[in-house]
């Protein structure tokens, strides 16, 4: 089959990426296809199916024109003025039949000009966990990039030890980041930066016009994603610049996680010491991002002091938009569909309730649905006591168990179930894989059959250290 690329990142002059072409591998092995997201593409997933070697990079489809992406970023707040795809490349765009774009990439391929030291592989364990984790988000309604394919290489790929090879085929609306447009403003490239905001209104923005309005529409793209993450418990764990896409998508899956007990400071990636991305940190995070992607805009605006101004004023609005959009949806999980103004402090103080009592997030709001929230604490007499004020608050509501049901997932990713999924998979049994991605896609469900993937992990399995998907 032939996969209709049509590639206007390519288009681009040539200092937005490098051309390169997939390096071969011995044995490609299709693990996963996504037919789902293939038919989404307007792809016929029958025809995909024995196509490992183009999953693995040993095959360019026809139209494809695979290149480098050209991006800066921000890493841990410490400034690097090129990073660009060390170990992804982008093989095209693919217009779907809805006349949505797709960027088709696979991240695992081979070296590129951007890849300093690195190999510019992928081990098995991460691809299969963003492909779990970006579907998984897809099905809990969180923007996010896509999985289309993961494929084995045959090869070994050595970390602290070795690791079977793997390709991941990864699917975005653009993976054009927040670092991309500091890598041209860095250069004091005044060019670059106004094709890339066309570019980026045109693809993304449509309506919008100037800087301005681009940058309130990023924003409130942003302050949406953050508060979805925030309602999961999902800490993303490395919130660079460069990993902060324009699209508004939730973008590389490294060492994040879903919280099983709730603290609001709760960290799980190992190089991040300081907690600079801690759960409760994202939304400043996400504005000091923001920040950085508005001094990129400088040099399209008119007098600079003016223009600073402009862009403040912008992004003073960020924690009301983002407040907005957290109490709108934590209502919903407490299934409340109205507005009092009370609301904010009755779900701040479950919350602190549920911090004093190590409550697992998701069984906790799912438990309000299905009454067994009291359940998750050790001494639940707290517990009860806020319970009495929230039934007298709901008890108006017209169907609220339904509302909290469809805000509360019952599934979600959790790391133990993960890294056991990773265990079975290197030791060649991908079932546990393919089961957790089935269940994952309903995860609003009660799935009877699956009640074991809904349960925290025992003391034994928690897992509190995750690792940067290299
Ligand atoms: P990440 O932490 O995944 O966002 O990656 C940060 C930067 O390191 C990006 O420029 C990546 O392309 C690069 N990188 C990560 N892993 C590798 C690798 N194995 N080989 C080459 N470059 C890598
Ligand atoms: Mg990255």
């Amino acid at each position: 089959m032939t996969i209709p690329f049509d590639n206007s990142y390519a288009r681009l002059p040539g200092r937005f990426h490098v051309r390169q072409e997939p390096q071969e591998v011995a044995a490609p092995a299709l693990v996963a296809l996504n037919d789902g997201l293939a038919r989404r593409l307007g792809l016929d997933p029958a025809s995909l199916a024995d196509m490992a070697d183009m999953f693995a990079g040993n095959r360019k489809p026809e139209g494809a024109e695979p290149l480098a992406q050209a991006y800066a970023g921000h890493q841990f707040g410490g400034w690097v003025p090129q990073l660009g795809d060390g170990r992804a490349l982008l093989l095209g765009e693919v217009v779907a039949p809805d006349g949505a774009r797709f960027d088709i990439a696979l991240k695992g391929s081979g070296p590129t000009a951007f890849s300093r030291r690195g190999d510019g592989r992928a081990w098995l364990g991460p691809v299969l966990r963003e492909y779990v984790v970006s579907e998984a988000m897809q099905a809990l309604g969180v923007p996010t990039t896509r999985s289309l394919a993961a494929a084995t290489t045959g090869e070994t790929v050595w970390r602290e030890t070795a690791l079977p090879g793997a390709v991941l085929t990864r699917v975005a609306s653009s993976h054009i980041r927040v670092g991309t447009f500091q890598y041209f403003a860095a250069r004091e490239d005044r060019e670059a930066l106004r094709l890339l905001a066309d570019h980026v209104i045109a693809r993304h923005y449509p309506g919008v016009t100037g800087p301005e309005e681009l940058l309130s529409a990023v924003m409130a793209r942003q302050a949406h994603l953050i508060a979805r993450w925030m309602s999961l418990g999902f800490i993303h764990g490395v919130m660079n610049t460069d990993n902060m896409a324009i699209s508004g998508e939730t973008i590389d899956y490294g060492p994040c996680a879903f919280m099983d007990a709730y603290h609001p400071a709760k960290v799980f990636s190992s190089i991040d010491s300081q907690g600079r991305y801690a759960y409760h940190n994202q939304p400043n995070i996400a504005l000091w991002n923001l920040a950085q992607f508005a001094s990129c805009l400088l040099p399209l605006l008119g007098e600079e002091q003016a223009a600073i101004a402009a862009l403040t004023e912008i992004l003073n609005q960020f924690p009301a938009i983002y407040e907005a959009e957290w109490l709108r949806l934590f209502r919903a999980k407490i299934g409340i569909s109205g507005a009092d103004e009370g609301d904010a402090a009755l779900i701040e103080e479950l919350l602190a309730i549920m911090t004093a009592g190590q409550a697992d997030f998701t069984r906790t709001f799912r438990g309000l649905a299905t009454g067994l929230a009291a359940a998750e604490f050790a001494d639940p007499e707290p517990f009860r006591a806020w319970a009495r004020r929230w039934q007298g608050r709901i008890a108006g509501e017209p169907a609220p168990e339904t509302l909290m049901c469809a805000s509360s997932p019952a599934y979600i990713p959790r790391n133990h179930r993960m890294e056991e999924m990773i265990q079975a998979a290197v030791a060649g049994d991908h079932a546990p894989f393919h089961r957790l991605n089935a269940v994952l896609s309903r995860p609003f469900d009660d799935q009877p059959d699956a009640a074991a993937l809904a349960l925290a992990p025992e003391p034994d399995e928690e897992v509190r250290r995750t690792f940067c998907g290299t």
